[in-house]
């Protein structure tokens, strides 16, 4: 017999558990009528999941001013070119799982401006991108952190020069009918295939030397490169929504 009642009053009781993280123990153990999960090739990269950059251009993406995107491409890598601004994808996305290689620049800068760039999920909400090599600043404001709101739990970044990896997942957040929130957005992150994130809680959106609260938004929306001003470089990109 299934009954969803005792989860779901759990799922109350915990608030920020979306209902889509509702964990579903109604199956008998063992029942072979269950749903088998649909397959997925995993390599190169999984077979379900959108390209975003594999080395051959800029398809995927745009300027969010409208128009292409302004970014170059060198060895295979698209390059945050200073002064190029963002860009965003020209697809949107609300739950994600996202995978991104970057690269912050050899270079004698220091704090915030040594390889500022960052991922906006939803345009809103920034996992910050910076070299935190043996380069101080702000806890919450280093690599890997949501930025402003959570420092990451260690410090796993690699030397200027040499890649990086986050793999993220993202739930987005939901408003209802009126605007007001109901669920918010919740964020997990590997940092070069450690835990750094582990599912996180945001306040509201990223903003500097602020924490505004939520701002109703639609369900999907493009994923966001920042330019920073520095040339922080990007490759093998790619992102599965997530049902
Ligand atoms: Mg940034």
């Amino acid at each position: 017999m299934r009954t969803l009642a005792p989860l779901l009053a759990l799922a109350v009781v915990a608030a920020p558990l979306s209902a889509q993280q509702v964990p579903d123990i109604s199956w008998p153990v063992h029942d072979t009528t269950r749903p088998r999960p649909e397959v997925v090739r995993p390599d190169p990269v999984p077979s379900d999941a959108t390209v975003l950059f594999d080395g051959s251009g800029l398809d995927a993406w745009r300027s969010p001013e409208g128009g292409a995107a302004t970014w170059q491409i060198s060895d295979g890598a698209m390059v945050a070119v200073p002064g190029a601004g963002d860009i965003e994808t020209a697809e949107s996305f609300g739950d994600v799982q996202l995978h991104v290689e970057w690269m912050a620049p050899k270079d004698v800068k220091q704090g915030q401006n040594s390889g500022n760039s960052g991922v906006y999920l939803m345009k809103h909400y920034e996992v910050q991108v910076l070299n935190s090599y043996k380069n101080d600043t702000y806890p919450d404001g280093q690599a890997a952190a949501l930025y402003g709101q959570y420092p990451p739990l260690v410090n796993a970044s690699r030397a200027p020069g040499e890649w990086q990896s986050y793999d993220i997942t993202f739930r987005a957040p939901r408003f209802d009918g009126a605007g007001k929130l109901t669920s918010p957005a919740i964020v997990t992150v590997f940092h070069n295939g450690v835990l750094v994130q582990d599912h996180v809680v945001l306040t509201g959106p990223t903003a500097h030397r602020a924490r505004p609260p939520y701002e109703a938004h639609a369900a999907k929306l493009p994923i966001l490169l920042q330019d920073h001003g520095e040339a922080v470089r990007y490759r093998n990109i790619w992102a599965r929504p997530l049902k």
